[in-house]
């Protein structure tokens, strides 16, 4: 089965800083891959440039057997254009830390708007889909409330929704939980987990909550010092780590 991403060799630097040094990673259609790691391994980086927040300092990224970052003008590798990066773009969903909704925007609002102005959606057809997907994440009687207004939990619902929307072919989950006060993680969570039940569309899991990392993923990666450390199933990498760094890590949250 063709991989719905694969890295080959991917380098990332900021300045003199190598965040991340050779990485290959294949995921799946709708494989949900879980990511650990200790803070400052290039987590965050490796799923920013699958939404094509950051670029690539080396190798490829494939999105659903094309390039993403590159495309091949006679058998060469150059850069991609504006026009193909936005198409891509709108494969991938991501979930900050953040939330980074709107302010301004009603939440209905907020969800509807990338329907309308990025695939041109009529106002009605993107408050139905809207609708639907807030009604999935247990949200559906605050579409005219402002975020402001939003328990954090309820903020974080709110941007999964906007993210499903789109119906991208892979999310990315970014320590969504991070920001949150402890008794709020538990909808957050129990909301992914849903989704990810459904079974359809490929995650990435950036995560700190190891407990939900092994209920949810098919397979977890560790990675530390700009590389993936070790990877498998997650009976393997939580009850059976084989490396010292991993063993040393996983103590953290005994
Ligand atoms: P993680 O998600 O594993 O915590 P990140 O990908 O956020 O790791 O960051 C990896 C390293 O890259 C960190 O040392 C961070 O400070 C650095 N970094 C991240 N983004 C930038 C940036 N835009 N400019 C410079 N350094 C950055």
């Amino acid at each position: 089965m063709q991989p719905i991403v694969k890295y080959t060799n991917v380098t990332k630097k900021y300045g003199d800083l190598e965040v991340l040094s050779g990485v290959n990673l294949e995921i799946k259609p709708g494989e949900k891959v879980a990511m650990i790691g200790p803070s400052g391994s290039g987590k965050t980086t490796l799923g920013r440039m699958l939404m094509t927040l950051e670029e690539p300092t080396s190798g490829t990224i494939e999105l659903d057997g094309e390039l993403l970052w590159h495309t091949r003008v006679k058998g060469r590798l150059v850069r991609a254009n504006e026009a193909h990066l936005h198409r891509m773009r709108m494969n991938v969903g991501m979930v900050f830390q953040h939330f980074n909704l709107f302010p301004h925007m009603t939440v209905l609002r907020n969800v509807t708007e990338a329907p309308r102005k990025v695939l041109g959606l009529s106002k009605e057809e993107a408050e139905e889909r809207a609708v639907s997907m807030l009604r999935k994440v247990g949200l559906d009687e605050k579409l005219i409330v402002y975020p402001a207004q939003l328990s954090g939990g309820q903020k974080q619902r709110v941007a999964i929704a906007r993210a499903l929307v789109m119906r991208p072919k892979v999310m990315v989950f970014d320590e969504v939980t991070s920001a949150l006060d402890p008794e709020l993680v538990g909808e957050v969570l129990e909301v992914i987990r849903e989704i990810a039940d459904e079974g359809e569309m490929a995650m990435l899991l950036i995560t700190h909550e190891m407990d939900f990392a092994r209920d949810v993923a098919d397979r977890v990666i560790f990675g530390a010092d700009g590389t993936i450390v070790e990877e498998g199933p997650p009976e393997a990498i939580f009850d059976d780590p084989q490396s010292e760094r991993l063993q040393m890590f996983l103590k953290r949250f005994r």
